[in-house]
């Protein structure tokens, strides 16, 4: 089990999720952060930081695509472990509807 980055982090990037991670095991895209999955010991305490509720345990339903999302870009973004400013539009993307087809270009996050 992990935990993993889902669609309404993309443009919000609060980060308030990296700084309390014991392990260090976000890594940070341009448009949003993912979490290493043999990484992640799945101690749930970034879950509740994310202001945006993005953050999901992997034994959720149907989100084996978002699995394959963050395992694939943790392996090709820097790692990031201290909070940065979000973008000055992230209030207005929090919720919105097609953030990943936008910024991947896929609407199914395993093929983005
Ligand atoms: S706190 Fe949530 S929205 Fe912000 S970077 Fe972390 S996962 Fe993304
Ligand atoms: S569940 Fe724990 S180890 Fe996994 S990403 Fe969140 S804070 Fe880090």
């Amino acid at each position: 089990m992990t935990y993993v980055v889902t669609e309404n982090c993309i443009r919000c990037k609060y980060m308030d999720c990296v700084e309390v991670c014991p392990v260090d095991c976000f890594y940070m895209g341009e448009t949003m952060l993912v979490i290493a999955p043999d990484e992640c010991i799945d101690c749930g305490v970034c879950e509740p930081e994310c202001p945006a509720e993005a953050i999901k345990p992997d034994t959720e339903p149907g989100l084996e695509g978002w699995l394959a999302l963050n395992a694939k870009y943790a392996a090709l973004w820097p790692n990031v472990s201290e909070k940065s400013d979000p973008p000055p539009d992230a209030a207005d993307w929090d919720g919105a509807p097609g953030k990943l087809q936008a910024a991947f270009g896929h609407a199914d996050p395993a093929a983005a």
